[in-house]
């Protein structure tokens, strides 16, 4: 069976035309699948039913099935866990915020990157999302989703045919989609080479080398330096601005020091071409990580503001959901009778 959701438009045209149909049928379909988002083949009304059951012979429309769903009782943040068709389950969190609502997608079962702080690492990696597993986690929301953030369990970048394929078929500018990265930085420089108008985030973490690879293991495949250069180079093919992402941990990347160094780094790069969204770390698993207190975070962020650095400390939303990348998902692996909210 073919997994129609996962095809182009293209590749949709090229199929059908076995079939001896037009490519205006093709695109028929198309709109079918992905702007009314159907689940079944039947809702197809403008096609004769012959063609429904050929579609139906050779392809099939995946589904994702709600084994949980978790609504924080501090903001409106919802977590769902989904099982996917084989059995892998992956979680997917509903925001919402001023400017609308968004949506955190996961884009692989597990992770293999390995960073020490984050718990789909811990978790290991199970295998690649296909684009209609990304595509089915935005088309089920139960609320219009006006931005979506590849952020959730997985390294995008490490699924990069897959990712990119979702791009092209996601019926949504590109303009209100960010995918963030722990900095694969061959793949940033193919990303860039596409020239989409998705906002880039690194997930930069600490100042230094040393530092940088004890928390980070991919930061001993591509440095600091490798990294931020591929990130200038992504700025100058696409002037969108790149958000870089640091969680503060409390004793590994937290001093005033830390601060200064990281504004030295990032005033190396292009002017104007970089945002730091400052996060508390969420506290997770056995690793022991926890965030500095309210006022280390103040100095942190003021160091950086003194700096000319633009900056903005983010409040973790969802906390008492287990919102934190790939919390819900271990919770399920391995204590499956943990207390539901
Ligand atoms: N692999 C991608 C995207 C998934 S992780 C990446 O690394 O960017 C999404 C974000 O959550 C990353 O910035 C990641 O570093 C961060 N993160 C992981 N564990 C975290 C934790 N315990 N607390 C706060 N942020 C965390």
């Amino acid at each position: 069976m073919i997994d129609i959701l996962s095809l182009n438009l293209d590749e949709l045209k090229q199929e059908l035309a076995q079939f001896g149909e037009p490519a205006y049928r093709a695109k028929q379909i198309y709109e079918w699948l992905h702007i009314r988002k159907i689940s079944d083949f039947d809702e197809i009304t403008n096609i004769s039913k012959q063609l429904r059951e050929k579609l139906r012979e050779k392809f099939c429309i995946k589904s994702l099935n709600m084994q949980k769903r978790l609504v924080s009782s501090i903001d409106d943040t919802v977590k769902y866990l989904y099982m996917l068709d084989d059995g892998n389950c992956i979680e997917t969190v509903f925001m919402s915020h001023n400017h609308g609502n968004s949506l955190c997608i996961s884009s692989q079962v597990g992770c293999r990157m390995g960073c020490r702080f984050c718990m789909s690492a811990q978790c290991g990696f199970v295998r690649n999302l296909t684009p209609s597993e990304m595509l089915l986690q935005i088309y089920r929301a139960e609320k219009e989703i006006n931005s979506v953030v590849v952020m959730g369990i997985g390294e995008p970048l490490d699924n990069f045919d897959n990712v990119k394929k979702f791009l092209e078929i996601l019926p949504m500018s590109l303009r209100h989609v960010s995918l963030s990265t722990c900095g694969l930085a061959d793949e940033i420089d193919e990303l860039a080479k596409l020239k989409l108008g998705l906002t880039l985030s690194i997930s930069l973490h600490a100042t230094n080398d040393k530092d940088r690879t004890a928390i980070m293991p991919i930061n001993a495949r591509y440095n600091l330096e490798r990294l931020l250069s591929s990130c200038a180079n992504y700025f100058t093919i696409t002037r969108r601005r790149i958000s870089y992402e640091y969680a503060l941990i409390d004793g590994v990347n937290d001093t005033e020091e830390n601060a200064y160094e990281l504004a030295k780094l990032l005033k190396k790069l292009p002017k104007g071409s970089y945002h730091v969204n400052i996060i508390p770390i969420n506290p997770v698993g056995a690793n022991c990580v926890r965030p500095p207190d309210t006022k280390q975070i103040k100095t942190f962020s003021t160091v950086l503001e003194r700096e000319n650095i633009n900056v903005t400390v983010r409040r973790t939303l969802g906390a008492d959901i287990n919102a934190a990348c790939g919390q819900l998902r271990r919770g399920e692996l391995c204590s499956p009778d943990k207390k539901e909210l």
